[in-house]
């Protein structure tokens, strides 16, 4: 029953009100009054009227979180305030100087108070009337960004503001600093490496790893589409206030208000009566600033008083009433022990420097990088070697030159000419700088990795078996390579310390599980060189089945559409492999799925009569694999490229030039997505 418009109106005021609340306690008090599940079903009620009634969305509406819009380019927008930077230091001079400067244009006493730098991307948000209206990027200082959808997204600014305290000017500019938190910065490069594994297995090029979280915020915020925006959990730390009239004396009430308000407030501020104080400050954070959860380059001094703020004035580029000091890069001289050479997942070789231990930025490290053979001949580096150790962007530490060669004589670090941990002879591809062991059938850490590959969360996703587990197992004897899993037995597992009932139980349900997964995933799960997830899934609906796959010739398989010669081959010179034939003889006798089924559908209609479709481009809103899901609810048939055979194509943005052409030669109908949509909700 759809509600009145009346109704409805009070129900989003209602939730819009209620939700943001949640949302504050969770995210900054880390509190929860409603379960996950409650919250849930709020945000889709919702969602669902506003859905109904898009008059009545409220700008503070917090649907907005997740994104949904697109940006095609960012508004440019002058500053209410000049956005300006501060002074930099780096010595006690310079403090002592800035403090003199102070001391003559100040009457009477005075005080400080020192904040944290944080190393993230400076923000200034309007709020009008207590509800956030714009987020602009600081710019050339004098304009910047309008990045609002974006900013809208992170949890920790608030849409709109707690009314409670009747201070609150009606127009009203915060500052304050968008970051990755380190931790999240771990988990997208863990991701992204993970993803790469797959994409070198499969031939493709490599993504590039997050350089430092700060680069990453800054990225990630200027990201056109709202929704990848969200799915990096960015986080932000407010710490200014700027409006025509403001209702305090002082920086310290204005960060206590700014808190009062909704915004978060770094905890770690503090009121410095003298400059001896801000030193000592100084001090603490040396080190203890590589505990935060994220990273920090230093602090920032203001004077507390804002009548002694407008004494003391500006200088053309800066306040005079403010100084940031700078840690320095921390940089420090070790010596070189040995290179381990590691042999990753996929085969590939990184040399691996082990170093006298040493405290850099807070932590003992003991080894570092020397990514590839070119790196080394680049370092001229030798074992025995006084080297250079810095953490760029303070997470990864990395030898940057050598000191001193050992007066002894160094060792010439050669890089090995076979595995070290099968004694493959290495090789090198063309073009490429990494060396990588060619032997994946019996290297041990490649042997591990077609194993992680094959339970992976995009393949069978066995979820209870982690990489540690599989490495156990593994180095027991228990499994040598995927079929291997079938076969554990509960007393195996049971007799290695630490694997209680429950535990091996779960990992034998998970491995059972995974016979239910379909065709397409165990296709994908067998690591066919250049066979990924959507290759795989195309070929699943092609061919039906294994052996008809099997018996597929190369001309057979190069007319499925978007596969191409090299993929072809790859698939034949697998199937002709005899151990790969053994293990899939096994699979098949352990039950999985080896044959590709319909997913059952829930028909919704007939509207498109039986006739074969084809989507491309992007929806908003949907999904690709939404949208076939789609034309098959609704009696269509979904077919795998442009051909003669092809009814209608359906033209979403962006859509690919070359279908378009192709269709266009071939006359097949093309539809666009407001025809299509209209033919189905008619
Ligand atoms: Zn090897």
């Amino acid at each position: 029953m759809t509600p009145n418009k009346d109704s409805a109106g009070r129900r989003i005021q209602e939730l819009t009100r209620l939700i943001n609340r949640y949302n504050h306690l969770y995210y900054q008090d880390h509190i929860s009054e409603v379960s996950d599940f409650e919250f849930d079903k709020l945000l889709q009620e919702l969602s669902t009227l506003e859905n109904a009634f898009p008059e009545l969305k409220l700008p503070q509406s917090p649907t907005q979180r997740v994104g949904g819009s697109i940006t095609k380019s960012f508004n440019t927008v002058k500053h209410d305030f000049p956005m300006l930077s501060l002074s930099n230091t780096y010595s006690d001079e310079d403090l002592n100087d800035f403090n003199e400067r102070i001391q003559k244009d100040v009457v009477g006493t005075y005080e400080f108070v020192s904040e944290l730098k944080f190393d993230g991307v400076a923000i200034s948000l309007v709020y009008e009337n207590g509800i956030l209206t714009q987020a602009i990027t600081r710019g050339d200082g004098e304009q910047g960004d309008e990045v609002t959808s974006n900013i809208k997204t992170i949890k920790t600014i608030p849409l709109e503001l707690n009314k409670s305290d009747t201070n609150i000017p009606s127009r009203l500019v915060v500052r304050g600093e968008v970051f990755m938190p380190k931790a999240e910065f771990e988990r997208i490069n863990a991701e992204i490496l993970q993803d790469n594994q797959e994409r070198e297995r499969l031939g493709k090029k490599s993504n590039n790893l997050l350089a430092n979280p700060r680069n990453a915020a800054s990225g990630t915020l200027k990201n056109q589409d709202a929704s990848a925006v969200a799915k990096r959990r960015l986080d932000c730390y407010i710490y200014d206030v700027l409006a025509e009239e403001l209702p305090f004396q002082n920086h310290a009430q204005a960060l206590a208000a700014l808190r009062l308000w909704g915004f978060q407030v770094s905890n770690h501020y503090q009121l410095c009566p003298s400059l001896e104080d801000v030193k000592n400050y100084i001090k603490l954070w040396e080190h203890q600033r590589f505990d935060l959860p994220l990273d920090t380059d230093g602090i920032v001094i203001k004077i507390n008083d804002y009548t002694q703020r407008k004494d003391l004035g500006f200088t053309a580029k800066s306040p005079r009433w403010a100084i940031a000091y700078k840690y320095k890069a921390e940089s420090v001289r070790t010596t070189l022990l040995s290179v381990n050479f590691q042999v990753g997942r996929t085969g590939k070789i990184t040399p691996v420097a082990n170093l006298k231990p040493i405290l850099l930025a807070g932590t003992t490290v003991k080894r570092a990088t020397l990514h590839n053979a070119n790196e080394i001949a680049r370092l001229g580096v030798e074992i025995g070697d006084t080297v250079f150790l810095e953490k760029g962007g303070e997470i990864i530490p990395k030898i940057t030159a050598v000191d001193s060669h050992s007066p002894r004589g160094g060792k010439p670090l050669d890089f090995p000419s076979v595995c070290p941990e099968c004694h493959t002879e290495l090789q090198r591809r063309e073009g490429e700088v990494d060396f990588f062991c060619p032997n994946d059938r019996s290297c041990p850490p490649q042997l591990i990795g077609q194993i992680e590959h094959f339970v992976h969360r995009k393949a069978l996703n066995i979820e209870s078996l982690g990489g540690k587990t599989i490495e156990t197992f593994f180095k027991q004897g228990f499994i040598k390579n995927v079929a291997d899993l079938y076969e554990l037995k509960t007393e195996q597992i049971l007799s290695l310390d630490g694997f209680k009932e429950q535990s091996t139980k779960n990992i034998l349900e998970g491995i059972a599980n995974s016979r239910k997964q379909p065709f397409s995933k165990v296709l994908f799960a067998l690591g066919i060189r250049f066979v990924g997830e959507s290759v795989a899934e195309k070929l699943a609906i092609y061919f039906g089945n294994l052996d008809n796959l099997r018996a597929a010739t190369l001309e057979s398989l190069v007319e499925v559409p978007e596969i191409g010669e090299r993929i072809a081959q790859s698939l034949i010179d697998y199937f002709q492999t005899p151990e790969n034939a053994a293990i899939l003889e096994r699979l098949i006798g352990h039950g999985l799925n080896f044959t590709h089924t319909q997913t059952v559908m829930q028909k919704v209609g007939d509207a498109l009569g039986g006739k074969t479709y084809l989507v491309t481009g992007s929806f908003e809103g949907h999904s690709r694999e939404d949208m076939d899901r789609i034309v098959r609810e609704n009696g269509g048939k979904l077919a795998s490229g442009v051909s003669a055979k092809l009814d209608v194509l359906v033209v979403g943005d962006k859509a690919g030039a070359s279908k378009l052409k192709k269709a266009e030669q071939l006359g097949v109908r093309m539809m666009s997505a407001q025809e299509f949509w209209a033919l189905i909700k008619p």
